[in-house]
């Protein structure tokens, strides 16, 4: 018989991954972002750079310091509806996101959210034109499973389900299974509804786990390109890395590290 591999392990070996993605840029993202530096969660923020800085939303020039160890995202420059633009003008409202939140995170944005969750087809060819990598919608996938197509990124659950779906991702043990929690929402909604006290639970009750990994959603979509690219030989005892990221396979159940731009026999 053939050795079982599967591409079902995250970094470090993990059988699963968990991470948020927070729009808009709010000033509440300080105490969310603060949250999660406390738990050791991580993260995407999603900022509309139109509206840095008016007193509702953090300013350009804190965005470095505070979301430091998380991923600066773009939401388009003024958060329209994307579907009801020319597509020069949702070029436009990427780019010129990008380019301010590059300029006040120091380092390239390559991933945003949908405004409104719309993310039709221009919407869609205008985002991958402008360099976009990854997008997120705000339609819910309940399968816990990695994305087919990340510019229509589902993410698992908006946070205020969040701790019924944590319930059922801690509970699945299917462990040929690459396994993903991905909650969302916008953190001024802890303030409006007054649940603070939901985000600290679910955090608490997500966090430390030595079975997870806990990263940003620009990290994922590196780290599963590079498992997709991944050759195995046909026998199955070979398998080489090109990209730069390094990876993790099962090898008949067993975690197998195959560095970037290395080959292993296994
Ligand atoms: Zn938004």
């Amino acid at each position: 018989m053939p050795r079982e591999i599967l591409f079902n392990r995250w970094h470090g070996g993990a059988r699963r991954c968990v991470t948020f993605s927070y729009d808009d840029g709010h000033v509440e993202d300080r105490r969310l972002v603060k949250l999660f530096n406390d738990c050791g969660l991580r993260g995407s923020f999603h900022l509309n750079s139109a509206e840095c800085g008016n007193g509702k939303c953090v300013g350009l020039d804190e965005i470095r310091a505070l979301y430091a160890g998380h991923e600066v995202s773009a939401h388009t420059h003024t958060h329209p509806f994307l579907n009801e633009l020319p597509p020069a003008r949702m070029a436009w409202e990427i780019l010129e996101d990008r380019r301010l939140l590059e300029q006040a995170a120091g380092y390239p944005v390559r991933s945003m959210s949908w405004p409104y969750g719309q993310a039709g087809d221009a919407a869609v060819e205008a985002a991958k034109s402008c360099g976009i990598e990854y997008s997120r919608l705000v339609t819910e996938d309940h399968s816990f499973e990695p994305p087919a197509d990340f510019l229509r990124w589902a993410p698992t659950c908006h946070h205020n389900s969040a701790p019924e779906w944590i319930e059922a991702f801690l509970a699945r043990d299917y462990w040929k299974k690459q396994q993903l929690l991905y909650i969302w929402g916008h953190s001024f909604e802890f303030e409006r509804q007054n649940t603070w006290g939901l985000i600290e639970n679910v955090c608490r009750s997500i966090a430390g786990r030595a079975d997870t990994w806990y990263a940003t959603g620009i990290e994922i979509k590196d780290y599963l390109t590079a498992q997709r690219a991944l050759c195995v030989s046909v026998d199955g005892s070979m398998v080489q890395n090109p990209s730069g990221v390094d990876v993790w396979l099962s090898v008949d159940g067993d975690a197998v590290r195959v560095p970037a731009r290395a080959a292993v026999t296994l």
